[in-house]
């Protein structure tokens, strides 16, 4: 497997389909070397693929939610039992370490599982009794659903949209970014083949195929992960057919060390390191900021720095020494080091974290030295983007009240953290604009597939996993059978 290229077709009612073009994915570790080839669908391709799935949907959707489950444990078994090598192929095209991507494997197979025990309680009719006769409130399927995903987290982040919209009857149509479109489409492959033709079809593509599937009319709802910026786009283009959407989109997360965080305590210094610089940076919910009580500034940067050091070793994703490989894209790597370039011009101090395992690698491939910059402005463009790759500032504040304004002053609120005395941490959380606030942990350790993730502010709407990530694909339909059918007040 370790060096075989990888052909990828798109997948259309149940049908492997060859498109006429198609594009290459390279390793960004090893850039010379293509890992595979992945199909350029057109408008047109995108177009069977939704009618495929808008046909597939009314015997789907009347279909036994046993049927359904069984066909998920099926495909959860079968990526099971492949998940070396779906973690391998992943890492080649990513560039993120074999530890990471198996990482990634088993919690897109926990949220499954999830899905697979929990659906059955969701989907339930809630039927009521009352004084003026029966109501039965029922969770319907929408409909053909276009699942559109990232190149970060592929796996996981394209499985936590079609396992619950299966699950609760819709029909999906999935396009992976064109930047990590591998591992994703096996997966998406063996999904589909345990379920009838034309309930999963996978395009890929640019943004002309995002344009139909997000605009089509037979498309009911978008589930997308993504870039704010690409979010705007698709908001406009659903606008004219009103289709339900939820959107989890991009963070700049802050992490809040307060005056009591014991700064000589190296398991949770580690913690803060790896929630900055796990995937390289490129993660929605890592820790992009760090604001620190201006009493224990100082000490906090010296520790962080040797806490860095210890844990960052840069280098090939299949070595195992690595615990951090190349950016994804040569593009994201430039982007991330114009960033930390305007902030040094402007007086920052930047240092190096870390050890780089193969100097001839390094100069190769995409890889970054993970930075830390320390003295940015707070308006500087390090602090107030996204950065989304290996750097991350250090800023004092001067009190509680402080820190929360600096927190708070972003277009973002996807995820935040506050370290420190855990009562103390909790009363400066509760006043933090984010969907999850997290204490004395960050990122992905804080995460927990049984309880809804997504983002306030112009990180998105609606949310994944837990029991209002399985909602999220089903509308409520009230069916009232009152006593009296007559109003009172209307005359005869
Ligand atoms: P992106 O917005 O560039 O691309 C996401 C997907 O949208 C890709 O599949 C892309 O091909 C597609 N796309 C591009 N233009 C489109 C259009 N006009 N219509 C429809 N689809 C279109 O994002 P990216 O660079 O792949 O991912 C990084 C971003 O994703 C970051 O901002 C990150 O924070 C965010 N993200 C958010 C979460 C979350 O859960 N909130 C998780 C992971 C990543």
């Amino acid at each position: 497997m370790a060096d075989e290229q990888v052909v990828i077709d798109a997948m259309i009612n149940g049908e492997k389909f060859k498109a006429e073009k198609q594009s290459p994915r390279e390793n960004p570790a090893h850039p010379e070397e293509v890992v595979g080839y992945a199909p350029i669908n057109t408008r047109e391709d995108t177009v069977r693929a939704i009618e495929a799935a808008h046909n597939a949907f009314p015997s789907w959707a009347e279909s036994s939610l046993d049927d359904r489950i069984r066909r998920m444990r099926s495909a959860i078994q079968n990526i099971k039992h492949r998940t070396s090598e779906i973690a391998k192929l992943l890492s080649r095209e990513h560039g993120k370490p074999l530890y990471d991507s198996e990482g990634e494997i088993a919690v897109s197979l926990m949220w499954m599982e999830y899905a697979c025990d929990n659906v059955a309680e969701v989907l339930k009719s809630d039927v009521q009794e009352h004084d003026s006769g029966r109501t039965i409130i029922a969770k319907d399927a929408i409909g053909v659903v276009s699942a559109i995903s990232p190149w970060n987290y592929p796996i996981s982040l394209s499985t936590i949209k079609i396992a619950p919209a299966l699950l609760a009857g819709n029909t999906m149509v999935l396009k992976p970014s064109p930047l990590a479109p591998l591992a994703v489409s096996l997966v998406t492959e063996m999904i589909a083949e345990e379920f009838p033709p034309g309930v999963l079809n996978l395009v890929h593509g640019e943004a002309d195929v995002g344009v139909e599937l997000t605009s089509n009319p037979k498309v009911a709802k978008i589930a997308f992960t993504g870039g704010t910026e690409t979010a705007k786009h698709i908001m406009k283009a659903a606008a004219d057919t009103i289709k339900h959407m939820t959107l989890e989109l991009g963070g700049n997360d802050a992490a809040i060390i307060l005056s009591d965080f014991d700064v000589n305590d190296e398991k949770a210094m580690r913690r803060l390191v790896i929630s900055n610089f796990l995937t390289a940076g490129q993660i929605c919910m890592i820790a992009k900021r760090i604001y620190v009580d201006r009493s224990i500034h100082d000490e906090f940067v010296e520790k962080y720095i040797e806490a860095a050091n210890r844990w960052i070793r840069v280098g090939d994703p299949f070595n195992e020494q690595t615990t951090i490989g190349p950016v994804n894209n040569k593009k994201q790597v430039e982007f991330v080091q114009s960033l930390v370039d305007d902030a040094k011009t402007k007086g920052a101090r930047v240092v190096k974290l870390g050890k780089i395992l193969d100097q001839d690698l390094y100069e190769k491939g995409y890889f970054m030295q993970p930075t830390v910059v320390i003295g940015a402005n707070y308006d500087d463009p390090i602090v107030v983007e996204e950065q989304f790759g290996p750097t991350v500032p250090i800023l004092p504040f001067n009190d509680d009240r402080h820190a929360i304004d600096l927190a708070n002053d972003s277009i973002f609120g996807l995820t935040s953290s506050v370290w420190g005395e855990e009562k103390h941490a909790v009363k400066v959380a509760r006043h933090i604009q984010a969907g999850t606030t997290m204490i004395n942990t960050a990122a992905i350790q804080g995460l927990d597939v049984r309880f809804p993730f997504g983002g306030v502010k112009q990180s998105g709407m609606g949310r994944e996993y837990g029991k209002e990530g399985l909602l999220a694909y089903t509308d409520t339909h009230v069916i009232n059978i009152p006593d009296d059918k007559e109003l009172p007040y209307i005359p005869e």
